[in-house]
């Protein structure tokens, strides 16, 4: 049986579960988006200790001046292993030294500069910023408190998040870490 389950079939790419995406909803989120703002692994504006020191972790507003073709732009941090909670105000602690890239961290732009909450749910709702998987008609996502999840292939809560959140203009880590750094 295990062996026949193992084998090539023809159908297709399998959806994938809500556990296999660690999903979580809106409510488990408190309605707010998911980042390392709200995170239990967060060493507060400095660090994650799922990753150790050597990448810095902090939101930031590109570029430092707005020009004509170019607008200022919030960007809040956020890795796939977020867990809803509080962040470590304390002296930093580092429990695992993970790839950056493996835990797909990347920082995610704001609707707005200034927020009190910044990052990645479903339908962008409470100053989150849209998946590109959350599958609306209307214009605005936001708008929408539901909508068709093209990796669940079901229907998901506007505040909902998971770890396969996608957005076209995401910031990668390295990129960030360069930004980070001009900025010193
Ligand atoms: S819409 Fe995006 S963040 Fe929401 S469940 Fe689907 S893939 Fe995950």
């Amino acid at each position: 049986m295990r062996r026949a389950n193992s084998q090539p079939s023809l159908e297709g790419v399998p959806v994938l579960s809500r556990p296999q995406v660690l999903f979580t909803t809106a409510a488990e989120m408190r309605n707010e988006p998911a980042s390392c703002y709200n995170c239990i692994f967060y060493n507060h504006d400095e660090s994650c200790q799922l990753i150790g020191p050597r990448v810095v972790i902090s939101k930031f507003t590109y570029p430092k001046v707005a020009t004509n073709d170019a607008k200022r732009i919030e960007y809040w941090p956020c890795c796939g292993m977020h867990q809803h909670g509080e962040p470590n105000f304390g002296p930093p602690t580092f429990s695992a030294s993970n790839d950056p890239t493996s835990l797909d961290l990347i920082w995610i732009n704001a609707p707005s500069l200034g927020l009190e909450r910044g990052g990645a749910n479903c339908g962008g709702e409470n100053g989150g910023d849209d998946c590109d998987n959350y599958c609306t008609d209307g214009d605005d996502k936001r708008d929408e408190p539901s909508a068709f999840c093209r990796v669940l292939q079901s229907t998901v809560m506007n505040g909902d998040v998971c770890a396969s959140w996608r957005d076209d203009d995401q910031l990668p880590w390295d990129k960030a870490q360069n930004i980070l750094k001009e900025r010193e």
